[in-house]
């Protein structure tokens, strides 16, 4: 099995690879951890997996062992020829050398047409964690869970709860459309080379809305303005970005039993919801 620290060095010679920084490239190189991430996404052989980064093939080794397919995008050509040969004794395998964020649709009908279902089971290169996370959440309805391994400090927010120093933007958002949570933590010696920062693998759980908006990008973007200064009061947030009433929604506010030095971290997804229903349908606005 290709991830543990002799067999990475000895890979990483042998094709006279260097790390890619620029790449996000951290890799595996424990295997108590590899078995983890695969153990928690309860794959078994009748689901497909889509790997984001397969590197050198640490990760995709045991997916390849426990799934029925596997399709991974790696940007780096140079890792081409590795997964290539390293994993020539598995038919279960497609690469596409693409940056995955550049793909229209990640998810893949035909090569997965006899898959119970598919999910996503990434070591993540983190400078891509929020665009890949939200491209998936938003466009591709076909995938529903995803097992992802993240920086610490990021799956704390995206997994964050209200009144809880994690909770922001990035918080609500996930609670929208989906359950996301910490499942284990990972120190950063598991990894060659060894990132500066600690890890978490986290799952993210695709959830019907309950909540319906007419317009969705300006109920996202309206998160992301009561949580843009997170010094500020909701209030203020909300008037440095539209041109509202401040008294008017200090009465909304009053109603709703509010203080008006609300900050946005005190509400849950629901309440932010019932306030921005009310203030863009207010009489007043
Ligand atoms: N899966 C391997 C492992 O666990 O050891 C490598 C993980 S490493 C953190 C991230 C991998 O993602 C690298 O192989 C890197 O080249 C690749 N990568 C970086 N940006 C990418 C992108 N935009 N699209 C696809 N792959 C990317």
């Amino acid at each position: 099995m290709i991830g543990n620290i002799k067999k990475t060095t000895e890979i990483l010679n042998k094709y006279g690879l260097s790390v890619k920084k620029s790449f996000g490239q951290n890799f595996l190189i424990d295997e108590n951890i590899l078995r983890k991430i695969v153990n928690v996404s309860k794959i078994t052989k009748e689901d497909g997996v889509i790997e984001i980064g397969p590197g050198i093939g640490a990760l995709t080794e045991h997916l390849l062992k426990n799934a029925k397919k596997v399709l991974a995008y790696e940007i780096d050509t140079r890792m081409i020829e590795v997964l290539e040969t390293e994993l020539k004794d598995y038919d279960n395998l497609k690469i596409i050398n693409e940056d995955v964020l550049k793909i229209d649709q990640v998810y893949d009908e035909n090569y997965f047409k006899e898959c119970k279902r598919v999910v996503i089971v990434s070591n993540l290169p983190y400078y891509i964690t929020t665009p890949i996370i939200s491209k998936l959440l938003l466009n591709e309805p076909k995938i529903e869970e995803m097992y992802l391994m993240v920086q610490k400090e990021v799956g704390l927010r995206l997994s964050g709860k209200p009144k809880t120093k994690d909770y922001n933007a990035l918080s609500v958002f996930m609670a929208y459309l989906s359950e996301c949570r910490v499942e284990f933590d990972v120190s950063r010696n598991c990894f060659l080379p060894a990132p500066n920062v600690n890890s978490v693998v986290i799952s993210i759980k695709r959830i019907e809305r309950e909540i319906t908006v007419n317009n969705e990008s300006h109920f996202l973007k309206f998160i992301q303005n009561i949580f843009i200064q997170r010094r500020k009061t909701f209030v203020n947030n909300l008037s440095k970005a539209y041109k509202i009433d401040k008294e008017k929604v200090m009465d909304i506010l009053r109603r709703n039993g509010y203080k008006e030095s609300l900050r946005s971290e005190e509400l849950s997804l629901e309440e932010i919801y019932k306030l921005y229903k009310e203030i863009f349908t207010s009489p007043y606005n």
